[in-house]
């Protein structure tokens, strides 16, 4: 940007205009600078460059004095939103400069300035912002000791501010929070490690070295005068000072007091079950690893949400899950209540449809940015809300019946909205339109005067036509030469005297009489009068509900948890799940546990639910061996899932489920395993590795999956049994899943306390494979490294070869592929095999009463009996 300022000042004679452009956009070097040019909005020199190619925009060129040309290239007027939702996007920061005076009156170049900024965290645009998602700027003050961070998303009101003393603290909350945008205090070289995390794991808009804002002193006031009743949150310096950056920013972008955000929620330890970002990504809570969608996360599965204050309601929750047994099961009430009444959860949904974003109306509201449009919609959402209230009046859960108490309709300001505001009101503020007839005596006045004005003209033409004889004589108008008298050339002879030649087309003359000129002042008089007051009337009812914001926040807030309960128990009655005994005891047991995400993945195929079992004492490990393939992974992150949502308040897909409350989950995910990150080296699997083991607590849950994979195998191994034994051991304590295809590892059980064997059931099946699906205790007896590859499709020769290779290896070497069986094929397992057929015969049974063969067509039912049939080869093998 530093080149453009220099090329511009080396134009020592700049044309007017050029040199107004490049006054502004000195003021603003590192935004692009959309400058209004008539029904453009027009873009010069590397600004020009960068986003003609980023949008593909075609590129041209203006004269900008000295017989030079810029490069340039524009977006139209009517297409701004769009434009500036696509250059966000790409990362840039937008100032939109429009002229400030009527160019019909200005004498000389049109005064123009900077009337808005749009940069990534602090959009507001409905249109440019994601409905189910908050949309956060942070602050991250690291020159005062304990450092903070602050957090508000200004197109929804919400505020947070936090304390981090490590690295760690710093990346999980920005994990948490997602933001879009950064400030920092120090320049980047000052906090390389936190800048990188910021753009390149969070993918986010990083603004170093921004003391300015830190330290501002005007919104430091408005902070402390904000926040009086919070003195004491705000006597950590950082914690005042991230929160001032904040405010400053706002105000510098929006040019507006950032008077929405008054409710200011600090985040202290132990609130909150700590989700690392790795963690948060590998159980793909709401995004998937593979590409960041939101299909196949377990907000997927868990959102029937019908509001967009409810989904992000419930995106927050997923992410935060509570610690606290009390505030689970105020929640789970509530849940509860509604799984329980059919009824009511659909009535509730069916008054929640109609309610639109209240929260970000609100704040358009605020900036001063909402239209008609806009305030009607607010105003129709309030309307909903007796309804709902009446609606809980019944309630018994503590959360619904609270609900039901506090809920505030806002009655008056709904009432004084819609007796203002018309049915359909236009997207344009300036043009009249929006304003009710019989709301304001002067409004209706004016349009009498424009009604009783519209047969004007009719009556004019015909009186004319009439008086002159000219039977095609019309009145028309145009912006240019207002009303006037059109007469087509043949006719021309027949114009009276009185008439004045105002134009001269090619087939016709145009006239004005004195008359038409009076009529022309008084209609137009009218109608720019009425268009004036109107949208002063509505400025003032848009102050009334800005006055109003920290009223309406409460209500949308309301709506939101309501919204969150009843999406909670939609997903659990319909997807068959239970509500699981949250206690603070430390044993984590569920029977008939199922993987939310995949069982609904493939809701045709059978998800085979298992068991499980941990505590603190002799079972907090679960080292789980098997084939690939088996479904190891699936187990461990079912498991997490499943206490995850016990405690976010949620049923739970199982079909019996105890969870004594976790402190923190973490997840290591092997090396060949980690999709997501792109950076699977062995030193950052050891990275994570040594985050668990230093911050775990007794109180953990923490999943290893294939751990030391990603080096030699007895460096791997070495580290593998070494961290099961320190994760067991009465150091950590924390319950642990590990699952590896180290089989050597099943040693430790018996010798190391708490560790316990299990492993995922295959059968060989001549030379092939059958996954079973299931949990047993015990040892795998074998890899079956072999069949899972054939399994694949590796050619039959390879697989042959590979055999021998295996049987040469076992017989000379002496080098163990197999594990000693330890209890690997005792007599229980068969049992438990005879057990699984059982259940499999009744599953087919089951599938084939469930089959509705009057809907089913002839290849769905091909497919059925393939998958049954299937079913049943299995067994019998
Ligand atoms: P592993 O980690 O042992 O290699 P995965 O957990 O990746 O195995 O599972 C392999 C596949 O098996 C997955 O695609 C999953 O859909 C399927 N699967 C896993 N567990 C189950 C289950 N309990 N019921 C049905 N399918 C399952
Ligand atoms: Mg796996």
């Amino acid at each position: 940007m530093a080149e453009i300022l220099q090329k511009l000042s080396q134009l020592a004679d700049p044309s007017p205009m050029m040199q107004q452009y490049i006054d502004i956009k000195r003021e603003h070097p590192d935004y692009i600078l959309l400058y209004r040019l008539g029904d453009f909005y027009e873009m010069f020199f590397e600004d020009a460059v960068a986003v003609s190619r980023d949008l593909e925009l075609t590129l041209t060129g203006r004269d900008c004095g000295e017989g030079k040309r810029a490069a340039m290239c524009g977006v139209p007027f009517h297409k701004l939103e769009l434009y500036l939702g696509r250059l966000v996007e790409k990362g840039y920061k937008v100032a939109i400069c429009e002229q400030t005076e009527d160019p019909a009156l200005a004498k000389g170049l049109v005064k123009r300035s900077v009337c808005r900024m749009v940069t990534p965290g602090t959009v507001t645009d409905a249109s440019i912002l994601t409905e189910n998602c908050n949309n956060y700027l942070c602050a991250v003050s690291l020159s005062a000791k304990p450092c903070a961070l602050a957090f508000a998303d200004i197109s929804t009101g919400q505020l947070y501010a936090s304390l981090a003393e490590t690295e760690e603290d710093f990346q999980r909350e920005l994990g948490s929070f997602s933001p879009r945008e950064v400030l920092f205090d120090l320049p980047c070289e000052e906090c390389r490690s936190l800048c990188d995390f910021v753009a390149l794991r969070l993918g986010a808009m990083v603004t170093p070295a921004r003391e300015d804002l830190f330290a501002d002193a005007f919104s430091s006031g408005v902070v402390r005068q904000t926040f009086s009743d919070r003195l004491t949150d705000l006597a950590e310096p950082s914690v005042l000072r991230a929160l001032t950056a904040l405010f400053a920013y706002i105000r510098q972008t929006q040019m507006v007091e950032p008077t929405f955000l008054r409710e200011l929620h600090i985040r202290r330890g132990g609130q909150h079950v700590e989700l690392d970002l790795s963690t948060l990504r590998n159980l793909e809570l709401t995004g998937s690893m593979r590409t960041g969608e939101r299909r196949g996360t377990l907000l997927w599965v868990l959102d029937a949400t019908v509001t967009s204050m409810g989904a992000r309601r419930l995106r927050t929750a997923i992410c935060q899950p509570l610690c606290d047994v009390g505030q689970i099961r105020y929640r789970q009430k509530a849940v509860e209540e509604l799984v329980g009444s059919f009824l009511l959860r659909q009535e509730i949904r069916a008054a929640l449809d109609p309610i639109l974003d209240i929260e970000r109306l609100t704040a358009k509201a605020v900036y001063g940015t909402a239209n008609a449009r806009d305030l009607r919609a607010l105003a129709q959402s309030l309307a909903t809300l007796p309804s709902i209230r009446t609606l809980l009046e019944g309630a018994k859960s503590p959360a619904l019946c609270t609900l039901f108490e506090e809920m505030d309709p806002l009655q008056e300001l709904c009432d004084l909205l819609l007796s203002a505001l018309t049915d359909e009101p236009p997207f344009t503020v300036r043009e009249g339109g929006m304003i009710r007839d019989g709301y304001h005596s002067d409004v209706d006045y004016l349009r009498q005067i424009q009604a009783s004005g519209t047969g004007w003209k009719e009556e004019i033409e015909q009186r004319e036509q009439a008086e002159t004889g000219i039977k095609n004589l019309k009145v028309g108008y145009n912006k240019v030469f207002g009303y006037y008298i059109e007469v087509t050339r043949s006719q021309l002879d027949l114009v009276p005297p009185h008439y004045v030649r105002k134009q001269t087309l090619t087939g016709c003359e145009r006239f004005i009489t004195d008359e038409l000129k009076q009529m022309e002042n008084t209609v137009l008089g009218a109608a720019d009068k009425l268009a004036a007051l109107e949208y002063e009337l509505f400025v003032g009812l848009r102050e009334r509900v800005a006055e109003q914001s920290a009223r309406l926040q409460k209500t949308a807030s309301q709506i939101a948890t309501l919204d969150m309960y009843q999406s909670l128990a939609t997903v659990a009655a319909e997807g068959n799940y239970v509500c699981p005994e949250v206690d603070n005891s430390s044993v984590i047991s569920i029977v008939g546990g199922r993987h939310p995400v995949v069982e609904r993945c493939a809701p045709d195929s059978f998800f085979v639910p298992n068991d499980t079992y941990l505590d603190t004492d002799a079972s907090r490990m679960m080292l789980i061996t098997g084939p690939n393939m088996a479904g190891k992974s699936t187990y461990m992150r079912q498991v997490a899932l499943i206490v995850l949502m016990a405690q976010l308040g949620s049923f739970v897909p199982a079909k019996e489920a105890r969870i004594g409350v976790v402190d923190r989950i973490f997840t290591r995910v092997g090396a060949s395993d980690d999709l997501a990150s792109g950076q699977s080296t062995f030193m950052l699997e050891m990275t994570e590795v040594a985050h668990i083991l230093k911050h775990a607590t007794e109180r953990s849950l923490v999943i290893y999956d294939e751990v030391g994979r990603g080096t030699s195998t007895y460096d791997g191994m070495s580290i593998a049994r070494a961290v099961v034994e320190y994760t067991a051991s009465r150091k950590l304590g924390a319950r642990a899943m590990f699952a590896t295809h180290y089989h050597e590892l099943t040693e430790l059980e018996g010798i190391c306390e708490g560790v316990v064997n299990y492993h995922i059931a295959a059968k060989k099946r001549g030379d092939g494979i059958v996954f079973l699906r299931k949990i047993v205790k015990g040892a795998t007896d074998d890899s079956y490294g072999i069949e899972v590859a054939k399994l694949a499709g590796v050619p039959a020769e390879v697989v042959r070869r590979a055999r021998e290779v295996l049987a040469d290896i076992e017989q000379g070497e002496g080098i163990r592929t197999k594990t000693r069986p330890v209890r690997a094929a005792e007599p229980a397992s068969f049992d438990m095999l005879t057990a699984l057929a059982k259940t499999e015969a009744d599953e087919v049974a089951d599938a084939l009463r469930e089959a509705d063969l009057n809907t089913l067509t002839p290849i769905e039912a091909m497919n059925l009996l393939f998958t049954l049939k299937k079913k049943l080869t299995v067994q019998s093998n």
